[in-house]
């Protein structure tokens, strides 16, 4: 063995490429989401936007529509990771955990190269199969309906989210009774096909709309894949807009240049870019490039001439990449406090909602015996039971002090029992057989506070109206005793 292969082996021993790592991860994502949907707890989800429940199920928690005040929250949470990361490690979330990118691996480089050789290496992406011949296109007409496969799993995946897995499964057996979920499950199918097999990273450059706005957001610091033209030489003319005839003579032109123009890097890169010319829209920073240098620098005994790094530190040559910078502090700050408020809110949610209107009228008076005349007030309640199990619920009638115990609940005289997630109406009457206040002038409006709960566990159940009862003024109530 040549004494350059011995220095290249030792090099590289032990060194896993990028994309082993990337495989990985995508393998743990893959079942990860693929499995998150069915794990409840409580009967609860970890994230469900049920329409048909008109549910929002968060870490587990299940919150009603009328509770979707955390729904901000979690936007801007998902936004300011991504903005983050972004502003971190450029467009690190499209090589890595893009379900687009994991598709398209999963297509390209398991489907097409290593079970169907449709195509030749995984490190040349460059070259589309060949369509010529007969056994080519069997084999194509297979990859398409793999691909459906897959399809149909990653489009009830999505759907899981929106439907419980547990009603989705029923739902497929009768798709008649189902048509708008039918409809959803195939236009996803369709679009995947279509977006796996024939846009391919097309979509990456040119549709997705991240690629767009991710530019803004890098600074010198933000790591990506990265040429290092110090140590490999241009490639390219210094603004970079003019090839050189070939890149043999450019490194006539500078003998110390280290690449040695293999193109390694350019024939690995699934958008089809020349990593040598710089950043670029295109790059979903995968590293591929760099496994390709790292594998043909290292036989030499050297580093890759592509890097995962900042152009701070491998263009510019002005340190090292300043990871905990501003920026990033204050993205990490707002998330914090982002997901502090997320949490105080969502762990007051209430398990009961109540809503209370008083009636029209606004008290009857009744005379009971020559001591003693009632008076009640009427109310219209909604009460909904937002859990999962039926419970049985009653109140209390807080007054002020003064006239504490002396507003007693004539309707209902029980409790009443609420399904889960139906919403009850009932009419409740309260009523005082005593002078509450004796105004010769004017009805008195009483400030009352109705403490609806659930007999069953009335610590956690509970919830608290602000209300009014009216008492009439004192000629009335005279009125009608000497009425009857
Ligand atoms: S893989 Fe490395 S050595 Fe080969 S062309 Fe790319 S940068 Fe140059
Ligand atoms: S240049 Fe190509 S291979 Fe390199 S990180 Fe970017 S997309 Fe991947």
């Amino acid at each position: 063995m040549e004494e350059s292969d011995l220095k290249g082996k030792a090099y590289l021993a032990g060194w896993i490429p990028w994309r082993i790592k990337r495989y990985k991860l995508f393998a743990f994502a893959t079942f990860f989401t693929l499995l998150l949907p069915w794990i409840v707890i409580d009967g609860n989800h970890f994230f469900l936007f049920s329409f048909d429940k008109l549910k929002l199920h968060l870490m587990f928690v299940q919150f009603d529509m009328q509770e979707l005040y955390l729904m901000p929250f979690l936007l801007l949470i998902l936004f300011m990771f991504i903005f983050g990361i972004t502003v971190l490690g450029g467009r690190v979330f499209c090589g890595w955990l893009c379900p687009q990118t994991i598709f398209r691996t999963i297509f390209r480089d398991l489907v097409e190269t290593k079970w169907l050789k449709l195509r030749k290496r995984i490190k040349n992406k460059q070259i589309e199969p060949d369509y010529s011949t007969t056994e080519n296109k069997i084999k194509r007409v297979v990859a398409l309906l793999i691909a459906t496969v897959f399809a149909f799993i990653a489009a009830s995946d999505l759907m899981w989210f929106f439907v419980p897995p547990e009603d989705f499964m029923v739902y497929v057996l009768h798709p008649s009774q189902h048509p708008v979920l039918m409809g959803f499950i195939a236009w996803t199918m369709i679009f995947l096909v279509y977006d796996i097999v024939f846009l391919q990273e097309s979509f990456c450059a040119n549709v997705c709309p991240y690629s767009r706005v991710q530019s803004v957001l890098y600074d010198e610091d933000t790591i990506m894949a990265i040429y290092n033209p110090n140590r490999g030489g241009e490639i390219y003319d210094e603004h970079r807009i003019k090839k050189f005839s070939t890149q043999k003579s450019l490194l006539s032109v500078n003998p110390m240049a280290e690449c040695t123009t293999c193109e390694s890097c350019v024939t690995v890169c699934p958008t089809h870019i020349d990593i040598r010319k710089g950043l670029q829209l295109e790059c979903i920073n995968c590293l591929e490039c760099v496994d390709a240098c790292t594998e043909v620098m290292g036989k030499l005994g050297k580093p890759s001439l592509v890097e995962w790094s900042s152009e701070k530190e491998t263009l510019y040559r002005k340190g090292k990449t300043h990871y905990l910078r501003p920026k990033i502090i204050a993205y990490i700050v707002i998330l914090i406090i982002t997901v502090g408020i997320m949490v105080v809110m969502g762990s007051k949610k209430e398990h009961m909602l109540l809503n209370i209107n008083k009636e029209n009228r606004l008290f009857g008076i009744k005379h009971i015996d020559e001591n003693t005349t009632r008076v009640d007030n009427a109310y219209t309640i909604l009460l909904q039971n937002t859990l999962n199990e039926e419970h049985e619920y009653y109140f209390d009638v807080i007054a002020p002090a003064a006239m504490q115990g002396k507003i007693k609940i004539a309707v209902p005289a029980e409790p009443f029992k609420v399904k889960p997630g139906v919403v009850k109406k009932k009419i409740i009457v309260l009523y005082t057989d005593e002078i509450l206040v004796n105004d010769k002038n004017k009805d008195t409006v009483v400030p009352i506070t109705i403490h609806a709960y659930a007999v069953d566990d009335k610590k956690k159940i509970v919830i608290d109206k602000e209300s009014t009862f009216t008492f009439p003024r004192a000629d009335l109530l005279k009125e009608k005793q000497e009425e009857d």
